[in-house]
């Protein structure tokens, strides 16, 4: 199925990319995403995830993003990789149209044979998160028990995760390899500078996340914001940055270090929001559809996706969500409030 004209939803923004989510379980608790224990009933088959990925094709989505909970964990990683990749060389598969394929991990099961199996399955881009550079900052993020050796042994695994991947030639200077972290005012906001260094020592884009109000688990409160503009000026004063600007459709604002030390993003999901060009689909584990990341409820997909798959039925139900999304959350949280419910971040998968 392909859409005839380019679908666009109520503020003419296209469908541009599908996060697919692989599995709301985590290896790691950190505490400002809180995921659940178990998996939701009813994950999709691997056939019903390659309906969902075939329609948003049809529908114009030229990346897939493969997320979590934690996506390495997920033993449906592989047959989904190893059937996109079949289809993705053959012409008459709508997933031809698919221009890249990435992963987001948290990088502690991201070992050199890993990595290298995901390049070699044609991942272009991998994302690794992790929100401190010090022991016992990354212990408490992470939500580990354990303090500083805890946190000594995440620092381990996740260097070690960011060298396999470059091993396996995801290379960090051409945004192959980027590190994402969340910053807490209070919890982690003096790691700026050591991730920054961490980062930039390695040539690796770190890409700075204001702490959003996604789920209702992890007790949001704006003071726990701290806005982008600060964490730029606080790093501006330790190496001076020129501002890139934000690309279309892209998350992060763009900041290069005047030093030559490369690249740092920013993302400024709570105070400056991006929601005038966001071309992201979100599909949970589940199979349930959001339209944005802070939206409570999705809309279940299931119907079309068992006991078999319509791919007709689900490329019309799709192909309707996207027209009639309107959502624009984070323009609107002024006036929203934060007392509107949320689907928990894990399960929605970033
Ligand atoms: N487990 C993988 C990981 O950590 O990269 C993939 C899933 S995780 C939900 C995707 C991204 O969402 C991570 O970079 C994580 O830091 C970010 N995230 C989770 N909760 C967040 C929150 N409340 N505010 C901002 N970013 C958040
Ligand atoms: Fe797991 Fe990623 Fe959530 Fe941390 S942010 S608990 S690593 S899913």
């Amino acid at each position: 199925m392909h859409a005839d004209a380019p679908v666009v939803d109520r503020h003419a923004r296209p469908l541009g990319v599908l996060r697919l989510s692989l599995t709301g379980r985590c290896n790691l608790a950190c505490p400002y995403c809180c995921p659940d224990g178990d998996e939701p009933p009813g994950l999709l088959s691997l056939e019903a995830q390659l309906a969902v990925v075939r329609a948003a094709c049809g529908l114009g989505a030229q990346t897939l993003r493969l997320t979590g909970g934690e996506p390495l964990l997920s033993d449906r990683l592989w047959p989904l990789l190893e059937t996109i990749a079949a289809a993705r060389v053959d012409a008459a598969d709508p997933i031809h149209a698919l221009q890249q394929v990435t992963l987001t991990t948290n990088g502690v099961l991201l070992t050199p044979q890993r990595a290298g199996q995901l390049k070699a399955l044609g991942v272009a881009r991998l994302t690794v998160s992790l929100d401190a550079a010090e022991p016992e900052a990354a212990a408490q993020m992470a939500g580990l028990q354990g303090g500083a050796s805890a946190g000594e042994r995440l620092l381990v695994q996740v260097t070690a995760a960011l060298d396999a991947a470059v091993q396996a030639g995801f290379d960090p200077a051409l945004g192959q390899l980027k590190l994402n972290s969340v910053i807490q005012r209070g919890h982690n906001d003096d790691q700026l500078i050591p991730l920054a260094a961490l980062a930039r020592d390695r040539g690796i884009e770190l890409r700075l996340i204001e702490y959003m109000d996604v789920g209702n688990r992890n007790g949001w409160s704006s003071e726990q914001v701290l806005p982008a503009a600060e964490m730029v000026k606080r790093l501006q004063a330790r190496w001076p940055l020129e501002p890139e600007g934000r690309a279309d459709h892209a998350t992060a604002s763009r900041w290069r270090y005047r030093d030559g030390g490369g690249v740092l993003g920013t993302i400024a999901s709570i105070s400056e929001p991006f929601c005038g060009d966001c071309n992201r689909l979100r599909i949970t584990a589940d199979g349930q559809a959001f339209t944005c990341l802070f939206a409570a409820e999705g809309v279940d997909l299931k119907p079309w996706l068992t006991p078999v798959v319509d791919r007709d039925g689900l490329f019309k139900t799709m192909a309707a969500l996207w027209q009639q999304r309107g959502d624009r959350y984070s323009e609107l949280r002024a006036q929203v409030g934060n007392g509107s419910s949320h689907a928990e971040m894990a399960y929605l998968g970033g």
